[in-house]
């Protein structure tokens, strides 16, 4: 029997990248022995995506889509399509062709060598922006050294997954999804293969410079409580400095300059707050994913879709 292949989707107005990604993916597909699926998740696109998605799923009985109540985010709607769509393996990708299609067979033929998680790492390409190239390589050496995974860098949400992993991954009840770290933290046998992304020729980036920091930041926190500790540790050496601080007070009190501590005792306010935001900052991140997940919400909404 022709094992199945579940490719998952997401989608956020890529009306017109959808049929080209069809085809490419019909392509190469094509020329493999796999039965496959293409399981588009609409993450509330407001363009006429949804509608594509309509119009192509009468055209190949395998599209199906589902579509969420309003855009949950990239990660949201990947966690979507891969807790509906069923497959012996699961690729994810995105809709943009910036995930090179022809790459398929590759990560297929790793599966088959008997990987469990095939995932890919982005080797950059010159056209990407510099500031983009460097603040994500600082990412990757950040959440390095302060977690226990070690992602590579440019690792992307592009990969394949066996379904015991993707059936271990549905019992995950994490609120702010970090795929990347989630995916290499559960272990098994994990390949990485390198490729070269595509540009993006239609639409635009939905990861703007505040949605990257938030989802830095987001995937930092999920995965090292090493900030906290770094948080106690910066209080505890400005405590000591400021310990060492009150001789000099005592001597200026008893020799004489006492009228002119003005700019250092600004000085130090300035700076010991901005310390004590900054650490408040922190604890307060934990907090609120505490909260969020105290919640317990569903990560996405579906408001419709052509699965069973
Ligand atoms: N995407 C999504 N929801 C969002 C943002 C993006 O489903 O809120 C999809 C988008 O349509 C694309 C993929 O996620 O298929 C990656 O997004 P994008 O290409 O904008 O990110 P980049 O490649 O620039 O990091
Ligand atoms: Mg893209």
């Amino acid at each position: 029997m022709k094992k199945k292949v579940a490719f998952v989707i997401p989608v956020c107005n890529e009306a017109e990248n959808i049929p080209k990604l069809i085809a490419a993916l019909k392509k190469s597909m094509d020329q493999q022995s796999y039965i496959y699926t293409l399981n588009f998740v609409d993450d509330g696109s407001t363009d006429h995506s949804l509608d594509v998605l309509k119009t192509q799923s009468h055209i190949y009985s395998n599209v199906f889509y589902i579509s969420l109540s309003r855009n949950f985010g990239h990660q949201n709607a990947l966690k979507a399509g891969m807790d509906t769509a069923e497959g012996d393996c699961m690729i994810m990708m995105d809709a943009d062709m910036q995930h090179p299609p022809e790459l398929v067979p590759e990560l297929l033929k790793k599966w088959e060598e008997g990987y469990d998680i095939v995932y890919t790492i982005r080797k950059d390409h010159r056209e990407t922006p510099l500031l983009k190239r460097k603040t994500s390589n600082l990412f990757y050496q950040l959440i390095n050294s302060l977690s226990d995974i070690e992602l590579e860098e440019g690792t992307a949400d592009f990969r394949l997954l066996d379904k015991k992993v993707v059936t271990v991954f549905r019992t995950l009840h994490e609120s702010d999804l970090f795929l990347r770290g989630l995916v290499k933290w559960m272990g098994y046998q994990q390949i990485g293969i390198e490729y070269e992304p595509g540009i993006r020729t239609i639409g635009k980036s939905k990861y703007t410079v505040k949605k990257m920091i938030r989802f830095a930041l987001q995937g930092i926190t999920s995965f090292s409580i090493k900030p906290l500790y770094i948080a106690v540790y910066l209080g505890f050496v400005c405590s000591l400095v400021a310990l060492l601080y009150i001789p000099y007070i005592l001597y200026s009190f008893y020799f004489g300059h006492t009228i002119s501590g003005w700019s250092s005792i600004v000085v130090t306010i300035a700076f010991f707050s901005g310390l004590q935001l900054m650490i408040l900052g922190i604890i307060g991140i934990y907090i609120g994913k505490l909260f969020m997940q105290s919640k317990q919400r569903p990560h996405y909404i579906v408001k419709e879709s052509n699965q069973l």
